[in-house]
């Protein structure tokens, strides 16, 4: 097969030496293996991407700032990485399964457009949302269901060929009871699962947990295409199947998504590429658990979602979620409040001015130290995050270290947590006194309007402190505030 190299940049990595393990909790196993891909020195990587009718919240942000913490430990580690995250452009349903209402029809109801615009309009924001959170999206490919129609025919096609799909009514489904092994990841009870389900949902199926590969349109639906099986729209789960084997090929190396995937969408996904091309699919398949509100799973149905824009409206820089994901471990569940993001921007903003003291106090000189050592093992070890933050605290707070071994820490643990801890955005942070709530967020914000180049907006802020009495200075180590004596 053809490496579409071609899609990502040249040169985003270089060979690894082979001298440094990794190690990753594969749900496959429920254990910790070492990594080990299939290509030498390259690791194929998709993770599952958003629905896209509407913002992405920052439930689905902290899958794709873990699936990027992954992609810059194996950077790190040698491995030239090549990376995509799906858009769902076509309208799927609401439900896990097979039930409810087109997501995609929803969006384009409320808005009073069409899917097509929904789809453009919350694909462009989630990608600026990805940005904000320092994710390098130039080195990753963004296929789009909607461009990969063919292709889902085709699997769907070669499946129904070779007898893992029946033809129905209203579509044709895969038949899971064809495919040995059905629900082993996460070792999914499918027995209990089919006698559970709601079988007159799809009272058309042999079992409830066959799926649609195809479904026949109905009347109202807005998104269609001609089909072997007359036109209708490919069903949820063979897009990922379909554009991983048309954009990384026939088995890749690790597989990203929420935990919510496991039991049906991701069991779906290995169900019918294996099975249509007889051969393994993923080596590596990993999951981040949930961020929780008030104890319950962040969830756009359930109307307790937090987007990236409130959280910069409330004068946050975006980091500080990025930051405030980090201090957990990717497969334990976060719960969000606003004053756990407030710990973790002052925390942030902390690391911010020691960094900039270490990069003065070394000239941004390195060199190598045991803590360094530590810190990469932690990272390696599975993205240890915590850790690694703890070990980062411990040695910039620590006189045992020169600055030039800071300094080197901080180099490794920018290239790792994506923090712009080497270039720290223009701050909050002020000598002497405690700035009162109200101004800390101007400043916050302003800080914000810069890291953008609104230097309008900024300029705006500034205004606004010096009515309220401070007055801001940007030097070299970051703005300073003062305040005016009347
Ligand atoms: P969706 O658009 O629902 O397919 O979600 C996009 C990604 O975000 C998937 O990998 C989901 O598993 C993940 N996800 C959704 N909600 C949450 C949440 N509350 N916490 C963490 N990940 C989530
Ligand atoms: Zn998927």
């Amino acid at each position: 097969m053809l490496w579409p190299t071609r899609w990502f940049k040249k040169g985003a990595g270089i060979a690894p030496s082979g001298k440094v393990p990794i190690f990753l909790t594969n749900t496959l196993s429920g254990d910790k293996e070492v990594f080990i891909s299939h290509t030498r020195g390259t690791a194929l990587l998709y993770s599952c991407g958003p629905t896209v009718y509407g913002p992405a919240h920052i439930g689905n942000l902290r899958s794709y700032v873990f699936s990027d913490t992954l992609t810059r430990v194996l950077k790190c580690g040698g491995y030239r990485v090549l990376r995509v995250i799906n858009i769902t452009d076509v309208g799927h349903l609401v439900g896990d399964g097979d039930e409810g209402e087109d997501k995609m029809a929803v969006g384009a109801e409320r808005e009073k457009t069409s899917p097509e615009a929904i789809a453009k309009k919350y694909a462009e924001l989630f990608i600026e949302d990805l940005e904000q959170l320092n994710i390098d999206t130039s080195d990753i490919r963004f296929p789009r269901a909607t461009e990969y129609i063919n292709e889902q025919i085709v699997l769907a096609r070669t499946l129904e060929e070779k007898g893992f799909a029946y033809r129905l009514k209203h579509g044709l489904a895969f038949d899971t009871a064809r495919f040995p092994g059905y629900g082993r990841l996460g070792n999914v009870d499918v027995a209990a699962q089919r006698a559970g389900a709601r079988v007159d949902a799809d009272k058309e199926k042999r079992h409830p947990a066959d799926f649609w590969l195809w479904r026949s349109a109905r009347p109202h639906d807005l998104q269609q295409w001609n089909s072997p099986w007359g036109r209708g729209n490919p069903g949820w789960h063979i897009e990922c199947s379909a554009m991983i084997r048309a954009l990384l090929g026939p088995e890749i190396d690790i597989h990203t998504g929420g935990e919510d995937h496991i039991a049906i969408h991701n069991n779906n996904e290995i169900a019918q590429s294996e099975a249509a091309l007889g051969r393994p699919f993923v080596r590596y398949w990993m999951h981040n658990a949930f961020l929780t509100m008030d104890g319950e799973k962040a969830a756009k149905s359930l109307g307790n979602v937090v987007y990236l824009s409130d959280i910069m409206e409330h004068g946050y820089h975006p980091l500080a979620l990025r930051y405030f994901f980090l201090q957990a471990h990717y497969r334990s569940p976060i719960s969000f409040t606003w004053e756990a993001l407030a710990a973790a921007s002052a925390g942030l903003e902390r690391l911010w001015a020691l960094s900039r003291a270490v990069a003065d106090e070394s000239a941004r000189a390195r060199e190598a130290s045991q803590s360094r050592t530590a810190f990469l093992a932690a990272m390696r070890d599975d993205l240890g995050t915590p850790q690694a933050l703890a070990i980062l605290w411990e040695t910039l707070r620590s006189e045992e270290y020169s600055p030039e071994e800071k300094w080197g820490l901080i180099e490794d643990a920018e290239a790792h947590l994506g923090l712009k801890l080497t270039e720290p955005p223009a701050s909050n942070t002020v000598a002497g006194a405690d700035i009162p709530e109200d101004i800390a967020r101007l400043l916050a914000k302003r800080a914000t309007a810069r890291d953008a180049k609104d230097f309008a907006e900024a300029d705006r802020l500034r205004d606004e402190l010096e009515t309220r009495g401070y007055h801001v200075e940007d030097g070299p180590a970051g703005p300073v505030l003062t305040k005016r004596t009347l």
